[in-house]
């Protein structure tokens, strides 16, 4: 028995075989470089990786391949797998939880593509060649947005017009949901406790925070889109949307050309030309002044955030790290949390500096704040709401 996990991603199709009981994952690929002559697949199965190239028109082209690549490589895709869970970036205020999909759903997800032009397209494709792949099989939906959608009122409304803000559902949904979720259960389970006031820190190349209070999220730094809040590795997290109109007016760029600028030349990439972390440690330990003033303004932001979700929460107990960077680099976690001993937050530096994929605490025995790092893992939690629905309603 096996769940197929599907993220149709902006520039990539990421694919994976779980097994939601155990958590195993089966195989696990990925398709990149859509759109170019020389597109990239991936598969890992049983030890092994499976590397091609070839031409990938667009994601339902690069998402037929990936069915291929894994029938080639002998991975019996029509008798084990029971569910198919597809990761979906905007619920908007529709969908506030995992969802069966059909016709009508698959319609609404479309509809809801002018709040993410980026994201949902390729998901509803990724759905439709899904779908006709594995026609006998329930679809689930699993909503980027879903665990933000009961913030409280103060923290997903924005001071504009309320009239204009209604007419164009402008609120603040926040995005990573899934993994903001799974890891605050995790970091629950693992303290064993259900009252935990919690600052989730997924820093990935996307990266998002937020305030949970007893398994509830009080608020999140994503906003109407995943633009909002951290620097990230390409997008610019907070701006004054004045640079938006002064942009417009001055330099004369379109709509189309400050998306694109705020979304893919901006954050990290935009202050040095790297998005990737380790390239950007290189380059600082390299002495390169644009490198050492990104990383700076980044973790200017995360302590901003930080300070504000401690007194968002009133009391805190814990503090997780998760995603590439926030599981992998030591050094972001000790700058994150430097000198904070005055307020009960204290790094172990030698537990910090361990490597492990398990979950982990990494602050010092007096630290009245748990620190943590808890790999997340998005694919086994859409796999598990995908297991779970698909057994209510059909009874698998
Ligand atoms: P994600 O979006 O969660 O896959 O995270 C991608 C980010 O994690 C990239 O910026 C990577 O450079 C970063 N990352 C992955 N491994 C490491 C590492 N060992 N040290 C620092 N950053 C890392």
């Amino acid at each position: 028995m096996s769940v197929l996990v599907v993220n149709s991603g902006s520039s990539s199709v990421k694919f994976e075989l779980v097994d939601p009981d155990s958590g195993d994952s089966i195989a696990a690929g990925l398709v990149e470089q859509i759109g170019e002559l020389q597109g990239r697949v991936v598969l890992d199965y049983r030890g092994e990786t499976i590397e091609k190239r070839r031409e990938i028109a667009d994601h339902a082209v690069g998402l037929a391949v990936a069915f291929e690549i894994l029938a080639g490589a002998g991975v019996e895709l029509g008798a084990d797998v029971t569910a198919v869970g597809h990761r979906v970036v905007h619920g908007g205020d529709v969908f506030h939880e995992p969802t069966l999909i059909d016709e009508k759903v698959l319609q609404q997800i479309s509809d809801l593509s002018s709040l993410a032009p980026l994201h949902n397209p390729p998901n509803v494709l990724g759905i439709e060649v899904a779908r006709r792949q594995l026609p006998n099989v329930p679809h689930v939906a699993v909503f980027d947005t879903a665990f933000f959608h009961s913030l409280p009122a103060a923290a997903s409304t924005y001071a504009i017009d309320r009239e204009i803000a209604k007419k164009h559902h402008i609120r603040r949904y926040g995005f990573h949901g899934t993994s903001h979720q799974y890891v605050s259960l995790r970091a629950a389970e693992f303290l064993g406790r259900e009252d935990l006031n919690q600052i989730v820190l997924h820093l990935g190349n996307g990266a998002s925070a937020s305030a949970i209070e007893s398994g509830i999220p009080i608020d999140t730094s994503m906003g109407l889109t995943p633009l909002e809040g951290l620097v990230m590795g390409t997008r610019c997290g907070d701006i004054d949307p004045g640079v938006v109109m002064h942009l417009r007016r001055s330099a004369d760029m379109d709509v189309d050309a400050i998306d694109e600028l705020l979304n893919r030349r901006s954050g990290l990439a935009g202050l040095t030309g790297v998005n990737d972390f380790r390239e950007l440690g290189k380059r600082i330990d390299d002495g390169d002044a644009d490198a050492v003033l990104a990383y700076e303004v980044y973790i200017h932001r995360l302590r901003k955030y930080i300070g504000a979700y401690m007194l968002a929460l009133g009391r805190l107990d814990a503090i997780i790290f998760t995603a590439g960077v926030g599981e992998n680099a030591a050094g972001v976690r000790a700058d994150a949390l430097a000198n904070l001993r005055g307020f009960g937050i204290e790094i172990d530096p030698e537990r910090n500096m361990m490597r492990s994929k398990e979950a982990r605490v990494v602050s010092t025995e007096g630290s009245a704040v748990t620190v943590l790092v808890i790999p997340t893992n998005e694919e086994l939690a859409i796999a598990r709401a995908a297991q779970k629905l698909a057994r209510t309603t059909t009874g698998v």
